[in-house]
């Protein structure tokens, strides 16, 4: 039986030489561990043998089964080995590689300048509303002073949806809605600041400095002792913030519908600081904006007393500032997003 047994072994390392790969192995593996394999009917005999051959034979069988065990799972360690390395191989990273260039997106210049102005106003108390671009034709003109028929209608060019809905001219639709809203409370101090900013929409011709659609923000603060100083510093103040220190402003009488007096802002030039140049057209100064107090008859139309509140109030274009700001020469640049545009202000706002 000793015989039989060595003989198991030698066929074992003749058998193992083919086999190849881990699930070979681990078959073969099965094989021999399996009730009926060589190894077990040998075993099975061992009760014909006498005590002493039985001690012989039981120590020798382990030898083997140790050894066929311990073959297949040297070999299949091996090949385990072998995979792993493998597989480092393949993974190993080439840190002579150029590496991927990840492309960060930038902000939007329109959008630069509506942060900008949005967080000067709400460190001076000012809330942020937002409103919508559809506007009823009562809260787009009619609460504004321009009842239907008005001449003053005719200063923006309209795009009607129906006889009762616009697309919004103005983001001063928002102060009339701001100000009805606040004759419905019953808080008695009526004080109220905010901007709204948004898309509004002309029919203007489309040229290098004008757009059918484009971007306000608007603000306005009504309360007891509102005077046009508040207004004069408020602006000056912004104004200084947006471009330089050295920003002066002055202010010339104009004319809106909702605000009496009224009065355009200009600035001194960005590009000649006052002195003189092709873009100021030799004035030394830029329109910037639009303002003024209240009109009386706007708070009246709006359900608040004149007598009691009134208000300052002011319209920004933001592509007017962000031209301004960053030199851009056309409107148009602001709405085609090309790519090689917006990626010139990477390095603003961050
Ligand atoms: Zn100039």
């Amino acid at each position: 039986m000793i015989k039989r047994l060595n003989e198991i072994l030698e066929e074992f390392k003749e058998k193992v030489k083919n086999y190849k790969t881990k699930e070979q192995l681990e078959n073969l593996k099965r094989e021999y561990g399996s009730k009926d394999s060589v190894l077990n009917e040998v075993l099975r005999n061992l009760k014909n043998a006498s005590p002493e051959e039985r001690k012989e034979i039981g120590i020798r069988g382990n030898e083997v089964k140790e050894e066929i065990y311990g073959t297949i799972g040297e070999l299949i360690d091996k090949i385990k080995y072998k995979d792993l390395k493998q597989q480092l191989e393949n993974e190993k990273e080439d840190i002579s590689i150029t590496g991927i260039d990840f492309k960060n997106g930038t902000k939007h210049p329109l959008n630069l300048v509506i942060e900008e102005i949005s967080d000067i106003f709400r460190e001076l108390g000012y809330d942020m509303v937002a409103g919508t671009e559809i506007e009823s034709d009562e809260y787009c003109f009619q609460k504004l002073n321009m009842p239907i028929g008005h001449p003053a209608r005719d200063m923006q060019d309209t795009f009607y949806i129906n006889e009762k809905q616009v697309l919004r001219t103005h983001c001063t639709n928002m102060t009339a809605r701001m100000l009805t809203q606040l004759s419905q409370t019953k808080i008695k101090e009526k004080n109220i600041a905010a901007v709204s900013y948004g898309n509004v929409y002309r029919r203007d011709d489309d040229d290098a400095t004008h757009s059918h659609q484009f971007m306000q923000i608007d603000g306005f603060a009504v309360g007891k002792k509102i005077s046009f100083a508040n207004l004069k510093w408020t602006l000056e103040y912004m104004c200084k913030r947006l471009f330089s220190n050295d920003t002066e402003i002055r202010m010339r009488p104009s004319f809106f519908p909702f605000t009496e007096p009224s009065c355009e802002v200009d600035i001194t030039c960005v590009n000649c600081n006052g002195s003189g140049c092709r873009i100021c057209k030799s004035t030394g100064w830029i329109e910037i904006l639009g303002s003024g107090m209240i009109d009386p008859e706007v708070i009246k139309l709006n359900g608040l007393d004149p007598n009691e509140i009134g208000g300052l109030a002011f319209g920004i274009g933001v592509e007017r500032v962000a031209m301004l700001k960053y030199g851009i020469k056309n409107i148009r640049d602001f709405y085609e997003n090309d790519i090689r545009f917006l990626e010139q202000f990477k390095f603003f706002g961050e």
